[in-house]
């Protein structure tokens, strides 16, 4: 099926048009830019930048797969999680389209998008089943166990706090690297020493995961970052910023693949999905590679357009479960906010 995906959950207005599994288009426009003063993104200003967005995203999303609104045979778009003002622009638009188009109208998961990512990545061949997915962004840090992505996706663990890029942003500041943090803490931690500082990794012992729990939390290690920062800076001496980067990203990364690969154990399954703007860091990415490989568990990680959030993900979810059988939503949906992962369609006839 021809299927055009909606995403508005945070700061990327994105819309992407499928075939099935093939993708033809994906356009992201981001107001990042505009939350740049403001050290992270605010709410208002994403919702507003998707109203802008939106139809000029549409108009060139269908010029680039070269296809027209009533070529469609259906249309899908975010109901959660995510930002609700945001998220509202998104399914505003979705239901107008639909209804105005007579298109059926598949609302989705923001999450399970992410692992319908994988898909479209036409070099690493057909998802298999099971799999862990590891989803680390600027608003989750999940890790889910993924049986069958339009039946059966179990919430393993979920960051109590910040979520990984969120702490990436926020020892960024405290170092005074501007935002996105990802991306700045990447390049200063290149010329640093990972073993510099020995910072906490947060419920990553074998007692924290011991009862199947896989819950995440990185406010100890921004404490810790930012404790270590003042000590330095109340002693007069200089700041060694690429250290703290790398020690700091040593930190986050570890704990990440510790759990992710735990996991991969602990349920017996021998692959490993990535997703989510965190896996921009190359530090993660070789990391995950590397012990992956001593285990036995085969990694899996999508082109980085198709990481970040992007409309096309949401269109391949659709298809998916179009190509499984299943009916449209009804428009008795709206934008929630804390839509659980195992709701993967929501309204479903
Ligand atoms: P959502 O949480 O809904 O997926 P988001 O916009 O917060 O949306 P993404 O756009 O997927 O998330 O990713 C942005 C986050 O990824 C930011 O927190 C950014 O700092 C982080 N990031 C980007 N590049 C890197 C990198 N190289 N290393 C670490 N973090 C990075
Ligand atoms: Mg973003
Ligand atoms: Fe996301």
């Amino acid at each position: 099926p021809l299927v055009l995906g909606i995403e508005t959950s945070c700061d990327e207005t994105g819309i992407g048009i499928v075939r099935g599994r093939m993708l033809l288009s994906n356009t992201i426009a981001s107001s990042m830019d505009e939350h740049a003063r403001y050290g992270g993104v605010v709410p208002e200003v994403a919702a507003r930048a998707h109203l802008e967005e939106l139809q000029p995203s549409i108009e060139a999303a269908l010029a680039e797969a070269q296809v027209g609104l009533a070529d469609l045979d259906a249309v899908a778009v975010t109901s959660g999680p995510g930002l609700a003002g945001a998220l509202m622009v998104g399914v505003g638009a979705a239901k107008a389209l639909a209804v105005s188009l007579g298109k059926p109208l598949y609302a989705v998961n923001h999450l399970v998008g992410h692992i319908a990512a994988d898909i479209l990545d036409a070099e690493s061949g057909p998802l298999e089943y099971p799999t862990v997915a590891l989803l680390v962004s600027g608003g989750h840090t999940s890790l889910l166990l993924v049986r069958d992505l339009t039946t059966d996706v179990e919430l393993l663990g979920e960051t109590m706090d910040d979520a990984a890029g969120e702490a990436f942003d926020k020892v960024a500041r405290l170092l005074g690297l501007p935002y996105p943090g990802g991306p700045q803490i990447d390049r200063a931690a290149a010329s640093g020493d990972p073993a510099a500082i020995r910072f906490p990794r947060g419920l990553s012992r074998a007692s924290d995961m011991a009862e199947h729990r896989y819950d995440f939390s990185f406010s100890g290690l921004k404490t810790a970052v930012a404790r270590w920062i003042e000590q330095r800076e109340a002693a007069g001496e200089e700041m060694p910023v690429a250290d703290v980067a790398a020690s700091f990203r040593e930190a986050v990364v570890d704990v990440l693949v510790t759990k992710a690969l735990d996991a991969c154990a602990r349920y017996d399954v021998p692959r490993l999905l990535l997703g989510g703007g965190v896996i921009a860091n190359r530090r993660l990415r070789d990391v995950a590679t590397e012990r992956a490989a001593a285990a036995g568990v085969t990694v899996r990680i999508p082109d980085l357009k198709l990481c970040t959030d992007n409309g096309a993900m949401i269109a391949a979810l659709a298809a998916e479960l179009i190509a499984s059988g299943r009916g449209p939503s009804t428009l008795a949906f709206g934008a929630d906010s804390t839509l659980p992962v195992t709701e993967i369609q929501v309204a479903a006839a």
